[in-house]
Order: C-alpha cells, then structure tokens, then sequence
C-alpha cells in the first residue's frame, strides 16, 4: 500500500465546481482521502488573468505510480477534454489539472512520470497545502520537509 499526494488545480469555468467532481471521481477509484484547504493561487509559469483554486489530498492505494497517473489524467479527460498545453508546448488556462506531488519516499524519473514533482520546492501552491497534509513527508532526495521548502522560497 503507498500513500500518494495529489493537488488538484483549476482556472477556468467553475473552479469549486470543477474540483468538486474531480474530489468525487477520486473518491470513487481511490476511497477515502485527507484533504488540505483550498487556495487561490497566480498562474505558474505562464500569463492569465485567471487565478488557479488548489487542493491537495492524500490516498492510499495499491496502484502502481503508473496507474495512479493512468486514473488522475482520466479523470482530467472526463471533466474537460481541452488541452493543458499549447501547440508549442506551453501552459494554458485549465479546467482540471491533477499532479502527483508525491509517493511515499519513492523516486520516479521516467518520461511520463517523475516524483517528487519536479517543481515542488518552487510552488507556494504545493508546499502549503502539503505541509498540512504531510507535516512529517520529507523530500527523498533533498531530505526537506514542506515547511523547510517554504521558508527557503523567496517572498514573492
Ligand atoms: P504540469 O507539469 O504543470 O503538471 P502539465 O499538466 O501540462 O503540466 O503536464 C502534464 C504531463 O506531465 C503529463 O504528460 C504527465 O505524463 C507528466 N508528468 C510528469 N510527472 C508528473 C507528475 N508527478 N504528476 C502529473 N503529471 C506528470
Ligand atoms: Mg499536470
């Protein structure tokens, strides 16, 4: 059994609405799971006048990390089949986005997939929510916890 975090973010159409569904079709492939608060957060390495709703939660499960990733991108498909990024690559206003932030203490660099979340130390929008969720969860490589990321993130 693994312990996978996951945040959830939305900029477009119904943002509540949006993670709502989303937190439902987690419940019904994954069971229960913890919840962080929800926070607004500016656009992450693109421009939009759309502010992004983020929520982390935590599953436990017995899918391997390539299944949970399988299960988290049908889920985006089924609540809005628009693209996440743009012909030439780069990030666009999203209804659904759904990121592994973590599994356990495990280590993941392949194309699909890599874990930690390659941006984690960077995004307030992760860092937060997870030192609430996973006080105690420190990054495998860097040995940091959320709470130590967040104070070595320039204020912005
Ligand atoms: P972002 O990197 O901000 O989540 P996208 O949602 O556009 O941007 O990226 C989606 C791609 O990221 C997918 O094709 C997926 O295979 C890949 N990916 C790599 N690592 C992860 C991860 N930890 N969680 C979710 N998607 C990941
Ligand atoms: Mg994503």
């Amino acid at each position: 059994m693994s312990t996978v975090i996951i945040n959830a973010g939305s900029n477009r159409g119904d943002r509540r609405l949006n993670l709502s569904r989303a937190l439902r079709e987690i419940g019904e492939r994954f069971g229960a799971f913890e919840m962080s608060h929800a926070l607004v957060s500016e656009p992450w390495g693109f421009e939009s006048t759309h502010k992004f709703l983020n929520v982390c939660f935590v599953v436990n499960t017995d899918k391997t990390p390539e299944e949970v990733l399988d299960e988290l991108q049908e889920i985006e498909k089924k609540i809005s089949p628009a693209p996440h990024r743009g012909v030439d690559g780069s990030y666009l206003d999203r209804v659904l986005d759904l990121d592994i932030v973590a599994i356990d203490d495990l280590v993941i660099d392949t194309e699909r997939l890599k874990v930690p979340h390659p941006h984690l130390a960077e995004r307030r929008f992760f860092l937060e929510p997870l030192a609430e969720v996973a006080p105690g969860w420190r990054h495998p490589v860097t040995g940091k916890t959320a709470d130590e990321m967040l104070s070595e993130l320039k204020e912005d």
